[in-house]
């Protein structure tokens, strides 16, 4: 065996163990960081000890180290006229096989550690998608929550005044997450586009008239549904009929929602960070477009629904406590966790797909592995948005624009693919390890370009 960073390894658990040091030492404090990691080497480095191209070449540990991080001053005046500083980040991580590509997210939990474990999943995930894109993540700890329009405009111009020397089109995309929806990314073009006086693609989830993608703003949430959908089909089910739980009710919770209502499924909860309302009726088309209205224009809370159709609101908690076939985390990070996927698991959930990115500690992974309960990982399962994003710079590049139907085609054959390839790297038998499989198939892609780039 060769020589590591950290010394000689003589089995895969040896070296995990002495790896995860090795990365904490370097990286003290950052948890979710630590976190993102370990779940992705616990699939990867026993196949590393099958491959030891990989190994000797130090491929893990050049792909936890990110090209680049970046951290800024953004400084802005609020309607009252008072200064406002707030931090900016970018974290270039992996260019091997395409741009840099990966949201920006606008909230006050926004830290490098949070942006270091999304930008190392998004080598993974952009890797399944089949396309060429690298990954990167940014945003900032500026909180969206209460502020005026004028005052959202004037914090997406300074953050893009700063940010705007570190992208660029066929460099770095930045795209959506957290905070950052359609508004926050048409003020961002605009100051771009004012400063470089260049209309290139260099965001995505831009608005239509002005070079974005249909579908884009349903994508993540429809490809998770699409997933769980070829999941479901493996083992001779659908989604019909199934009672699904969401958490979240932001752009993936809201698109989630309307592909499995489409399909025949009963979606009872929905959430914010207020807490859950459940419907026991079911939400159905004509609730859901209330729902979108009130998150998306109105910034409202999850609990008028519950005024609205006077239906339970359980402030200041999660809805895994409510029975269910089917479970879609779609909020945030940690959110799901071991005591959660107890009580689904003693409820009877069959299938946890994760719309949000790592909603599940890795604890609560365990547990569904362990009772047998179909787990569609986040680099997986939400890999439809950033599919789109990169189908919305094949459309740029190109000066042309998709109808619905052609992006929506395109969109299911890349989650049939990505389902494909977690098969391919997952299967043992009659099961399948969806996260496994993801992980290996992410992996290999940008590790064998790393490799065929040398040492560098
Ligand atoms: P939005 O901002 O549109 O919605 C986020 C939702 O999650 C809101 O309902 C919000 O509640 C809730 N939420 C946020 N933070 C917390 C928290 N700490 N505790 C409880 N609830 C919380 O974001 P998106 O829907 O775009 O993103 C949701 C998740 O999906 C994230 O993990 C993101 O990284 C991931 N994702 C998003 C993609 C996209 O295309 N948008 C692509 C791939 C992954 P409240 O309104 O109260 O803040």
């Amino acid at each position: 065996m060769s020589k590591h960073l950290y010394g000689d390894y003589s089995t895969p658990e040896k070296f995990l163990q002495c790896f995860m040091a090795g990365l904490i030492k370097r990286n003290p404090g950052e948890v979710e960081f630590h976190q993102a990691v370990k779940e992705v080497a616990e699939s990867v480095v026993p196949f590393m000890f099958e491959h030891k191209e990989y190994f000797s070449n130090l491929i893990l540990e050049r792909m936890t180290e990110p090209d680049r991080s970046v951290t800024f001053r953004v400084c802005w005046e609020d309607d009252q006229g008072n200064v406002h500083v707030n931090r900016g980040y970018r974290v270039q991580f992996n260019n091997a096989i395409g741009p840099y590509k990966g949201g920006l997210r606008f909230h006050p939990s926004v830290n490098l550690s949070i942006l270091k474990f999304l930008g190392f999943e998004q080598q993974f995930k952009n890797s399944l998608t089949t396309l060429p894109m690298g990954a990167g993540k940014g945003g900032s700890d500026f909180n969206p929550k209460g502020k005026s329009n004028r005052e959202i405009m004037r914090f997406c111009q300074a953050y893009m005044t700063e940010l705007s020397k570190h992208i660029g089109e066929n460099m770095d995309v930045p795209a959506g997450d957290i905070g950052v929806g359609a508004r926050e990314i048409s003020y961002m073009f605009g100051q771009y586009k004012r400063i470089n006086d260049n209309f290139v693609g260099v965001l995505t989830g831009k608005g239509i008239s002005f070079g974005g993608s249909l579908i884009r703003t349903e994508a993540t949430g429809f490809g998770t549904v699409y997933f769980t959908q070829h999941m479901l089909n493996h083992i001779g089910d659908s989604i019909k009929g199934k009672r699904c739980v969401i958490s979240g009710s932001g752009n993936v919770a809201q698109y989630a929602a309307k592909k499995i209502i489409e399909l025949g499924g009963k979606v009872v909860a929905l959430s914010d960070s207020g807490g859950y309302i459940l419907d026991e009726d079911g939400i159905d088309s004509e609730k859901l477009e209330y729902v979108i209205d009130l998150k998306t224009n109105k910034r409202g809370r999850i609990e008028e629904y519950a005024q609205k159709y006077g239906v339970p609101f359980i402030a200041n908690k999660r809805p895994w406590e409510v029975k269910c076939d089917l479970a879609f985390p779609c909020a945030t990070q940690n959110e799901l966790e071991l005591e959660d996927a107890q009580i689904l698991v003693k409820n009877g959930v069959m299938l946890v797909a994760e719309g949000a990115n790592m909603p599940s500690t890795i604890d609560a992974i365990h547990y569904f592995k362990e009772h047998k309960v179909l787990f569609a990982p986040a680099k997986a399962a939400n890999a439809g948005g950033v599919a789109i994003s990169g189908l919305e710079m094949t459309q740029n590049s190109m000066r042309i624009s998709w109808t619905s139907e052609e992006v929506d085609q395109r969109l299911q054959d890349i989650m049939k693919s990505i389902h494909d390839q977690c098969l391919k790297y997952g299967k043992n038998g009659e099961v399948v390890d969806y996260l496994k499989g993801a992980n290996i198939a992410g992996f290999v892609k940008v590790a064998d370009a790393m490799l065929a780039y040398g040492v560098v």
